[in-house]
């Protein structure tokens, strides 16, 4: 059984050395790094209670989504430069470093100026001029699957990124398309060790596109976890009913609380294991 692809080269695991991404206090990569926050910036007041409620239950990074891949063009499609300057507010009240997902490249330039993480969504994973763009940054990428991707396509668009300098790359798995109709996605969980035995990037999984369903998502993530996951990133919304987009899988503060000390007792037992 072959394990490495041959064009794969920068993001090939090579001996046993893996790396990892530095945002600022944060190591992805060593130890288990959550991010919480909603899929959408709706307002001040949203977020700043979002995000206040992430970083007391122990999330280490906030989301949230001001450009909006939105499958119908009809649908909530963010707030753009005024919401990343309600990012800006809340890193400012928390602490808390901020993930935005970019989606032309016309943008990345400036939106790279108010984010610690830039996110490459599932659609655009071989956008290869998005991808060629945030390759010229100095500024950690989180790079997610595409919901078609094999782990070959997926890691030859982490090269993309790699080639053109920028070392900092974080993948995640958040689920594929299968037959499935009942979750939004399958999550391939199997991604996270096979991954682990390609490439020296973290892995980090999304539980929360991976099933769309808020009920599944704390099971998820420790299943996320336990298969050896550097971080989990998930949605969270104070009115979860309310939320502008993805409310079946938004979760609450509390359950996020819940759900972040379950993973961090995974963690601890999987550390444990020999
Ligand atoms: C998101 O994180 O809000 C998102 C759109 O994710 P994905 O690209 O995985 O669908
Ligand atoms: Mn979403």
């Amino acid at each position: 059984m072959n394990n490495t692809y041959r064009n794969v080269k920068l993001a090939s695991l090579m001996g046993s050395e893996r790396t990892t991404v530095r945002v600022g206090d944060v190591e992805i990569g060593r130890g288990l790094t959550v991010i919480g926050g909603p899929c959408s910036v709706e307002s001040e007041e949203q977020l700043l209670e979002i995000a206040t409620g992430v970083k007391k239950a122990g999330a280490e990074l906030l989301r949230g989504g001001v450009f909006k891949p939105r499958t119908s063009p009809y649908s909530f499609q963010g707030l753009g430069l005024k919401g990343l300057k309600i990012m800006e507010k809340a890193k400012e009240a928390t602490g808390l470093p901020i993930v935005s997902e970019v989606l032309d490249t016309r943008d990345v330039r400036w939106v790279s100026d108010y984010v610690d993480v830039i996110q490459i969504g599932a659609r655009n994973m071989q956008n290869f001029s998005l991808l060629k763009e945030v390759g010229k940054l100095r500024k950690p990428v989180l790079l997610k699957r595409g919901m078609q991707s094999t782990l070959e396509e997926f890691l030859n668009s982490a090269e993309y990124i790699l080639k053109e300098g920028n070392p900092d790359v974080i993948l995640c798995e958040r689920g594929i398309r299968t037959f499935e109709t009942y979750t939004r996605n399958t999550l391939d969980l199997s991604a996270v060790p096979a991954l682990k035995e390609l490439t020296h990037l973290p892995v980090i999984v999304d539980p929360s596109h991976g099933t769309g369903r808020a009920s599944l998502i704390e099971p998820m993530s420790l299943a996320s976890v336990a298969s050896g996951a550097d971080g989990l990133i998930i949605e969270v919304h104070n009115d979860p009913p309310r939320a502008l987009s993805d409310k079946d899988q938004a979760i609450t503060p509390e359950q996020f609380s819940k759900l972040v000390k379950n993973s961090r007792v995974v963690r601890s037992a999987l550390e444990g294991l020999t």
